[in-house]
């Protein structure tokens, strides 16, 4: 690469990324660790996406390590239904950890370094009750009063938190904090709360403790022994940093840097764990992978591929401030891919039955088929055709419109990848709705030219009716009415959009899908991206709609 050519590519790196560079650069570190450290307390969704593409990312592009840290310190949400969901995630993303670590691994080190503390004065045994805590912590424009248990004298902070450990007291009696600045501007500083009794049993650690410690007592010093060098959060842990801060130069151990980035949140849908959490609980949705839901297994089972929300990720980028991303830019990306790669079929949705009345009883020919238009070695394949067809019901007009090109009476169409179809006739049944079209087809046009040079504006496509397979295929719609629920009050439900799932039952795919196996994605011509769902069954197949194929994202300036 020329100089010049570098510098234009550094230019284009994010905030993050030019940090690394210049660390390396400047042999603050040999090598990158980075690490992605999930609460095991619920499943990942796409704003985890992001930060594993990060942390995965720098990995992959510095040669560097990262690890997957379980930040398992709070026993009473925890499950490792959790644990293996997250490790599944991020192995379908196409990551893979150097060190599988899990913060209730450092327990004993975290009581060691708590015990350290006590013993220099820098930690001391309280009683407040929680409201009372609050009451002394002060408010943004009040400083802090100190709890009468601050100056309890070492030994007495020492027996105490040893008893604590013990088990000898009920949830909520004591906690341990620690001594720092109750003048402090910032909160968090505080005095804040190191560990508290919560007398739960662990996923790993059983019942070994009842005392758990905080997040902030925990993260920095995990980061710390793992000698991450890089330790990327979201914006929210900002004015948590100076508490991370604290604890690495007061215990004198090696201080990894804190680096926040923007949570990414995105239009008409919810990325807290928590109401997810709550939309599985409470049944409106089918569960954690339900399609419409932004988890990594949602939106895996809705035919996203893996490619796709990485280029997403990529197109995002990194900044310091929240902001909210088009759905459709997502939508976009997974076009984008799914556009190479993704098999043309056809399936009918909603099936007009249509005669060929010049066609043999009986005859069946088969027509050749382009696999995928922009991936020559997808091959061609067979498409069945015989007296009787499937088309679309939104593909007749009884009285055209202007500008309407399929077909209407006496109109004539190109039946994809095979002849001209005319309309002769139809048949309505007893509510005037149109049942059946009695058609021609022109044999000297197969391949859908004409020698006469007669042209036809539209072709449509159709699956031949002997040898259909019935499917169900599922719409998806934007899982929330609203496009943030950061301006909603009330009940945040009753932003949930009621048609979000649209059930299609009686569709008709060609024969050539018959022996898919569930996660199979391909385009239905016309209609969309579609993907194999696992509910089908030999009988009867199912199919998500991953994404229409009308893109009405537009690319903002500078993307
Ligand atoms: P939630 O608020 O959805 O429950 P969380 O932040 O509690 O998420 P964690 O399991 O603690 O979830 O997150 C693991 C990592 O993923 C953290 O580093 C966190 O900052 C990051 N992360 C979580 N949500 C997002 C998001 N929306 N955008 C970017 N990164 C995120
Ligand atoms: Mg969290």
């Amino acid at each position: 690469m020329s100089e010049e050519n570098l510098n234009e590519a550094k230019e284009t790196k994010d905030f993050i990324r030019k940090i690394v560079e210049d660390d390396l650069a400047s042999g603050k570190h040999k090598q990158t660790i980075t690490r992605f450290p999930p609460e095991p307390n619920g499943y990942l969704h796409l704003g985890h996406a992001k930060s594993i593409c990060l942390n995965f990312g720098i990995k992959q592009e510095y040669g560097g390590r990262c690890n997957l840290r379980f930040d398992d310190t709070n026993p009473t949400k925890e499950d490792v239904e959790y644990v293996d969901s997250i490790m599944d995630d991020i192995h379908w993303l196409g990551f893979d950890w150097d060190e599988l670590h899990y913060a209730s691994d450092y327990f004993d080190q975290l009581y060691e370094w708590a015990e350290k503390l006590i013993l220099d004065g820098k930690a001391y045994v309280d009683e407040l009750t929680p409201e009372q805590m609050k009451e002394y912590r002060g408010t943004l424009t009040e400083p802090g009063k100190p709890s009468p248990y601050r100056d309890r004298p070492i030994e007495e902070n020492l027996d105490l938190f040893r008893r604590m450990k013990a088990g000898e007291f009920e949830n909520g009696r004591y906690t341990l904090r620690a001594k720092i600045d109750l003048n402090s501007p910032n909160i968090n500083m505080r005095d804040p709360i190191m560990y508290r009794i919560i007398h739960q049993s662990h996923h790993r650690t059983g019942d070994k403790w009842c005392i758990y410690p905080m997040y902030d007592f925990t993260h920095g010093q995990s980061d710390s022994i793992e000698g991450i060098t890089h330790s990327l959060c979201t914006l929210e842990f900002e004015n948590h940093r100076p508490l991370y801060d604290w604890y690495c130069e007061n215990l004198g151990i090696y201080h990894p840097r804190q680096i926040e980035f923007a949570r990414l949140n995105l239009t008409n849908t919810v990325m807290s764990k928590r109401k997810l959490l709550q939309l599985v609980q409470e049944g409106l949705v089918s569960g954690w992978d339900d399609p419409r839901m932004p988890t990594i297994c949602g939106i895996r089972r809705r035919g996203y591929t893996p490619e796709a929300i990485k280029l997403f990720c990529q197109k995002i980028g990194m900044n310091k401030m929240e902001s909210l991303v088009e759905m459709g830019l997502l939508e976009h990306c997974v076009r984008e891919h799914l556009n190479k790669v993704a098999p043309r079929v056809m399936a009918v949705l909603n099936p007009l039955k249509v005669t060929i009345s010049n066609w043999e009883e009986g005859k069946v020919e088969y027509l050749e088929a382009i696999n995928n238009p922009e991936d020559e070695s997808a091959g061609t394949r067979q498409v069945p055709m015989s007296r009787t067809i499937y088309i679309e019901k939104t593909d007749f007009m009884e009285e055209p419109v202007k500008g309407y090109f399929r077909l209407a009476p006496g109109k004539e169409v190109r039946l994809r990848w095979a002849y001209y179809l005319k309309c002769e006739d139809f048949v309505k049944d007893e509510n005037g709705e149109v049942v059946e079209l009695i058609c021609t087809y022109d044999p000297e046009t197969k391949g859908g030219q004409s020698p006469d040079g007669r042209k036809v504006k539209g072709t449509i496509h159709w699956v031949d009716a002997a040898s259909a397979i019935d499917a169900e295929v599922r719409l998806y719609d934007k899982l929330l009415l609203c496009q943030s629920l950061s301006d909603v009050e009330g009940d945040w439900l009753e932003q949930l959009n009621p048609d979000s799932l649209k059930v299609l039952t009686g569709c008709k795919v060609e024969p050539a899908l018959g022996t898919v196996q569930p996660g199979y994605r391909c385009q239905f011509e016309r209609t969309g991206y579609f993907c194999c769902d696992p509910d089908s069954t030999p009988e009867k197949l199912v199919f998500n709609r991953t994404v229409s194929l009308k893109d009405s994202w537009k690319p903002a300036k500078g993307n």
